[in-house]
């Protein structure tokens, strides 16, 4: 089932149509999308006023950005770290707070737009927090959508706020689906680079190592990101968030190879039409559409050159080789917890793949594992509320955390 119609619906208007600088929070402002958004903010300190800048633990970094765009608040969410940022930010006019509940309460803070950009499910009660306040939720985070896609556009909706997505192919998609009516889209194709290890067999894939891993070919992402690129999980999340946002079926969401990461989405009409949307891959283009839309602002971003482009290749996935994919479209098929479930197993696996607990192809394996035994255990039924949600992540959690090696 598809929440939004079309962009507009779940876009409500534009925050920042009255012509006074944006008001904009900043959630993960030390991560990758974050430093992307508060670069284009920096180039236009005029179209902008920041007011709470949020980070995990690196409180060097987050106290000279809350300095440098003259935040208002600043919060860091290892409460252990409060004393660190305080010194930081001494003499300054920088609010500080620590926590996990301060995080959430900044996204709280009165705002024209949040910039939804925590990793992982961590990311779910501060984005949340962002859609109760009724402003423009600009959404990097793509767990929200994914393991509480309706409830978390049923608070957008009903606290009147507007949803603007940030991930590249779903900004692509957004762009290319216009005001075209829901019943005119016959398919909305995703592209995915096919990350460093698109062309090894899986005797190679076993041995990668997390710093091959770390290497992407076209994008520079945080490292939950760039993992879930190499092992396709990411385009299989990003389908389930697509499902969300978009007013198709399942089964006209696919995902394809395209290397060159130039065109970022496919959207096919019942005319025989295909509109793309295409562009450098650099998340700052994706940023400045959700944070001028329905403007447009200017970036620094490097300018395509079609003609030493020379070619836009596309191939199929190969889900033998890289079988989260297949898992992600099955949990969208199955509905109900089955994406939450997915998300939470990933995650864990993943950062066991960092620590080099597990090898590269035991990630699909245990979030395979997890989504089979939760499904036994009769836990992948629907739920109604973030807690409940937030529950089933963390037996899911659990379960992974039991599947790895001692
Ligand atoms: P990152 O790892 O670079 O940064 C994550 C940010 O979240 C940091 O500021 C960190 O301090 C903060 N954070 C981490 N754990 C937290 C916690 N428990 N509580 C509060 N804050 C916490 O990640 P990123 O690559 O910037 O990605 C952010 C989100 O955007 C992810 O959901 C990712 O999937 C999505 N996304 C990223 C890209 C990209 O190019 N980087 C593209 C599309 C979507
Ligand atoms: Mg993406």
């Amino acid at each position: 089932m598809a929440i939004a119609t079309a962009p507009g619906d779940v876009t409500a208007g534009a925050a920042s149509a009255s012509g006074r600088p944006m008001r904009l929070s900043v959630l993960g402002a030390t991560g990758s999308i974050g430093a992307s958004t508060l670069d284009l903010v920096g180039r236009c300190p005029d179209r902008f006023e920041v007011v709470a800048l949020t980070a995990q633990c690196n409180t060097e970094r987050l106290a000279e950005l809350a300095v440098r765009h003259s935040a208002k608040l600043a919060v860091i969410g290892e409460e252990a770290h409060y004393s660190e940022l305080k010194d930081r930010l001494a003499g300054t006019s920088v609010r500080v707070a620590a926590g996990a509940a301060a995080v959430e309460a900044a996204a709280l803070e009165p705002t024209d737009c949040v910039m939804a950009a925590i990793v992982g499910a961590a990311g779910l009660r501060p984005t949340f927090a962002a859609a109760r306040q009724g402003c423009r939720v600009a959404l990097a985070n793509k767990e929200c959508l994914v393991s509480a896609g309706e409830i978390f556009l049923a608070e957008i909706l009903q606290n009147g706020g507007e949803l603007i997505p940030v991930d590249s192919e779903h900004s692509a998609a957004f762009q290319a689906i216009g005001r075209t009516a829901a019943r005119s889209i016959e398919k909305i194709i995703l592209t995915a680079s096919g990350g460093p290890f698109r062309t090894f067999d899986k005797e190679r894939l076993a041995r990668v190592r997390p710093e091959e891993a770390l290497k992407h070919p076209n994008w520079s992402m945080g490292a939950k990101v760039s993992i879930d690129s190499a092992t396709l999980m990411n385009k299989g999340l990003e389908l389930i968030e697509a499902y969300h946002l978009f007013p198709v079926e399942a089964h006209q969401l696919e995902a394809i190879v395209h290397p060159q990461s130039v065109v970022h989405c496919l959207v096919m009409l019942e005319d025989g039409s295909v509109m793309a949307q295409m562009s450098h891959p650099d998340m700052r283009t994706p940023i400045a559409l959700a944070l001028a839309w329905p403007e447009r602002m200017t970036t620094p971003v490097s300018r395509l050159d079609l003609v030493n482009l020379k070619s836009l290749s596309f191939e199929a996935p190969d889900l033998d080789r890289f079988p989260a994919l297949g898992l992600a479209i099955a949990a969208l098929r199955q509905g109900g917890t089955a994406p939450a479930v997915l998300n939470a197993a990933n995650e864990i696996a993943v950062k066991a793949f960092l620590d080099r607990r597990i090898g590269f192809l035991e990630i699909a394996n245990i979030v395979g594992a997890c989504l089979e035994k939760a499904d036994a255990q009769g836990l992948l039924n629907g739920v109604d509320t973030l807690d409940d949600v937030l529950a089933i992540d963390g037996e899911a959690r659990s379960m992974a955390r039991l599947m790895l090696p001692p």
